[in-house]
């Protein structure tokens, strides 16, 4: 038999949830399929458990600090890392409860439980049960990729899955992945009280960042006592009688170092391998991200894809926008745009990096003059009252042809100009249908 409904949603994650309060407020009968945790990798491994335990970090790193700001805990400060688990693990409890009880709650949703695959264009199999809709939304998120590095298969490893369950401190953490996900647990881990060696590939951490960013964040890791091994590109792992032999060394430094535990953070792969998405001719790219236009439709009528799955974010907020840019455009008669929206992002490490807009290496290659202002954290006074003036804060600005020069230079941080790279002048925006190449370009709403 089969169930038919408005629309049906896949994936309980970020944008999900509230496409389903928008439709049925709307009053569209609607289905919402989830097959694991309400909430998502957010809510259940991701943002909130990893951010309930960068908190639980930095409140130790500030006891150590006591006598700094005119305190003593009588004592070494002991950290008690089943506790800090239970902690982040109950907050995230909340928040998924929250997430389901919302959805049963919701008048003219239907919640079912159980891993969907289409077997038509309009007809996803829910276990035995069949249910049909002219518009799906799928909202399937992303897991950690696991590379193929020569020895994987003959070492244990964890995930930023496994590594929230840990009840205790590792000895000695190596992290495989110097992005926002690892450097997050390299730095909390070793607040913990781990060794932690963070191996990157490339020859900076977060490379999407300007080399001095990167350069500033490494020596802030660096700076609490986490060793940085960069432009390894023989990473290989084998087992070793303290755990595992993380061979790092390509060319100069130690050429292994051993690690009790290892942390694989080298990036996420869509959930699309197992959706079944020829049955409805879904294209995806060679990383699997489903294929869609500026609106967020697939290659398919009827069907759209939201979140990470589709490759045009990987944020709670990039997946929480796209539901507003899908509703928008079905529900208010909108034009809404991905390519619209303004990019943004944070790395919580302690201090935070955070940036909205262009790097400073992606302005000048629009070859458009630019004004770039920047202050140490050193000079700020609300930063040296709290005791936090490692880093600095950056402002780039594009001024409009013919704005009057003093005008321009009323910047009230030290401003420069910069000197705009040999690109003529702004290049079209590149629109593609996809992040990355997909077969097809039609509907391309470009
Ligand atoms: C360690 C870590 C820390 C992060 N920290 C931050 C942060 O601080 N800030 C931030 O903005 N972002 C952060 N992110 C990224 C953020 O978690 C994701 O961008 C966000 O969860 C994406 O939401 P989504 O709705 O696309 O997918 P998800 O949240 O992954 O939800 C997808 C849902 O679909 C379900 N599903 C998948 N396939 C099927 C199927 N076939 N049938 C039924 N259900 C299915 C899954 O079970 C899942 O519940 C972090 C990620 C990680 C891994």
């Amino acid at each position: 038999m089969t169930r038919r409904f408005d629309a049906i949603i896949v994936g309980a994650g970020q944008a999900g949830p509230p496409l389903a309060g928008r439709l049925t407020a709307a009053g569209w009968k609607v289905a919402l399929i989830e097959r694991h945790l309400f909430g998502g990798t957010c809510v259940n491994t991701g943002c909130t458990p990893t951010k309930a335990m960068v908190a639980s970090a930095r409140a130790i790193h500030l006891a150590r600090r006591g006598a700094e700001f005119g305190f003593s805990t009588g004592g070494e400060v002991v950290v008690d890392m089943a506790r800090v688990q239970a902690r982040a693990a109950a907050i995230s409890a909340q928040s998924r409860e929250g997430v389901r009880g919302w959805l049963d709650g919701m008048d003219g949703c239907t919640v079912i439980e159980g891993h969907a695959r289409f077997v038509a264009p309009d007809t996803l199999a829910v276990g035995d049960e069949h249910v049909s809709a002219p518009r799906i939304f799928l909202d399937v998120g992303g897991r950690a990729v696991v590379p193929p590095l020569p020895g994987i298969d003959t070492v244990p490893f964890l995930t930023n899955t496994g590594i929230l369950a840990l009840r205790e401190v590792p000895k000695h953490l190596a992290v495989i992945g110097g992005s926002y996900i690892g450097l997050e647990f390299a730095q909390m881990f070793r607040r913990f009280g781990a060794r932690v060696t963070v191996v990157e590939k490339g020859p900076h951490l977060v490379a999407r960042e300007d080399e001095a960013v990167s350069e500033a964040v490494r020596g802030i890791v660096e700076g609490e006592g986490i060793a940085v091994r960069t432009g390894a590109e023989c990473i290989t792992l084998s087992p070793h009688e303290d755990g595992v032999a993380v061979g790092v060394a390509c060319t100069e430094g130690e050429p292994e170092v051993v690690a009790s535990h290892v942390l694989l953070a080298v990036g996420r792969r869509p959930n699309t391998d197992d959706l079944g998405l020829e049955a409805a001719g879904i294209e995806t790219d060679e990383r699997g991200a489903i294929c869609v236009d500026d609106g967020l439709a697939t290659t398919a009528d009827g069907v759209w894809a939201l979140g990470d799955c589709n490759g045009r974010g990987a944020f709670t907020h990039t997946a929480y926008n796209d539901f507003e840019i899908v509703a928008a455009n079905l529900l208010d008669g909108g034009d809404r745009r991905v390519s619209d929206r303004v990019s943004g992002y944070a790395l919580y490490t302690d201090p935070p990096l955070g940036r909205v807009g262009m790097t400073l290496r992606d302005a000048r290659a629009t070859g458009r003059p630019l004004l770039v202002a920047s202050r140490p954290m050193s000079r700020v006074g609300r930063a040296a009252e709290m005791g936090e003036t490692r880093g600095s804060c950056r402002r780039l600005s594009m001024p409009k042809p013919g704005a009057s020069s003093a005008r321009r230079s009323s910047a009230s941080m030290a401003t420069r100009r910069s000197t705009a790279s040999s690109t003529p002048s702004t290049p079209a925006r590149p629109m593609t249908c996809c992040s990355g190449r997909c077969r097809s370009t039609r509907r391309c709403r470009n």
